[in-house]
């Protein structure tokens, strides 16, 4: 293998002590950060995915608010809930797990999220502020690969980004964040969806390519540029009866053969996935000294 593997845990771990330090010095002074983490209905990999963010609390010192809700909660009851977590003083962010069952609508809910307490940056006046390079809680997942991208020195600065997936959680925002005119920023950026023609082409002339698609290895070696930095957004599940589970988790990218061409390139598991748990534990601390002008 050529490329050098970026540890999206290794620098998750970095961000963490230095928000543990943040933290302690908080506490001293006697504020407290509080996420309320809110889940509805059963999904197993959206249980996971809150079970991990909640141990995060713990490990660093939010004060975890966990609620649990049935898969038939309806759009009032969860309005209702968001609502109470708006007027608690020791929430400071609010995280409701997404997708959410069918018979709520899940913008609405984002909308009733208070912006200030909207740590995962979803709600469009964020989006706006996002935009137009206003100060904002950025989505998670975007300010995570812009932040492992610069932390292990492939920076955007100047650099030819195509990001296949443009969904509003990850390939949208992203290009967003990454075109503004901003230190760790000021790239040029490409957005390819399922409606590109000649994908390949695109994929090629990237300097840098992320990928987020939702298909397993999608992403080929004949589809990347010699040298190039990738960055693996995917968690797919994909069928393994030798584990124990029954499955394994793969990313959008042909790991193996493109790591023989890449110059970097972030694995699966162990890139993305610690970058987001740990924007939102960043964002959960801007938000309670937001809250209480520190
Ligand atoms: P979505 O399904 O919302 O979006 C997928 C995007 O890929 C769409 O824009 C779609 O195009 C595009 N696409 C689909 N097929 C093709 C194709 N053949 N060629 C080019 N583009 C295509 O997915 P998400 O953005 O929510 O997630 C993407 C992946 O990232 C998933 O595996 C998800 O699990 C993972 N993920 C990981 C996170 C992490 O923290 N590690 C966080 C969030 C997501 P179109 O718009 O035209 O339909």
């Amino acid at each position: 293998m050529k490329a050098k593997i970026i540890d999206g845990k290794l620098i998750a771990n970095q961000i963490k002590t230095e928000l543990i330090q943040e933290i302690e010095k908080l506490e001293i002074r006697g504020f407290t950060p509080g996420l309320a983490t809110v889940l509805v209905g059963e999904d197993p990999a959206s249980n996971a995915y809150v079970r991990m963010k909640e141990k995060m609390c713990d490990e660093i010192g939010i004060q975890n608010f966990g609620y649990r809700l049935s898969g038939n909660t309806t759009e009032n009851e969860l309005l209702k809930l968001v609502d109470d977590l708006k007027n608690d003083h020791k929430v400071h962010g609010i995280l409701v797990q997404l997708p959410l069952p069918k018979q709520i609508n899940e913008q609405n809910v984002i909308n009733a999220i208070p912006v200030f307490k909207d740590v995962d940056g979803f709600h469009p006046t964020n989006w706006g502020k996002m935009m137009i390079g206003e100060e904002s809680f950025l989505p998670c997942t975007p300010a995570g690969i812009q932040e492992l991208l610069i932390r292990s020195g492939y920076s955007p600065e100047n650099k030819n980004v195509v990001i296949v997936g443009r969904s509003k959680i990850v390939g949208l925002p992203l290009a967003n964040i990454l075109i503004q005119k901003a230190p760790g920023a000021n790239a040029t950026v490409t957005v390819c969806h399922s409606k590109t023609q000649n994908l390949a082409e695109h994929t090629k002339r990237a300097d840098i390519l992320i990928a987020a698609i939702g298909i397993p290895e999608f992403i080929t070696a004949d589809m990347i540029a010699e040298n190039s930095i990738v960055i693996d957004v995917g968690v797919n599940r994909v069928e393994a009866p030798e584990k124990k589970r029954g499955y394994r988790l793969v990313g959008d990218v042909n790991f193996e053969a493109v790591a023989k061409k890449a110059k970097a390139i972030s694995p699966v598991p162990g890139g993305v996935g610690p970058m987001t748990i740990i924007m939102l534990m960043r964002n959960t601390v801007k938000a309670m000294k937001m809250a209480n002008k520190l």
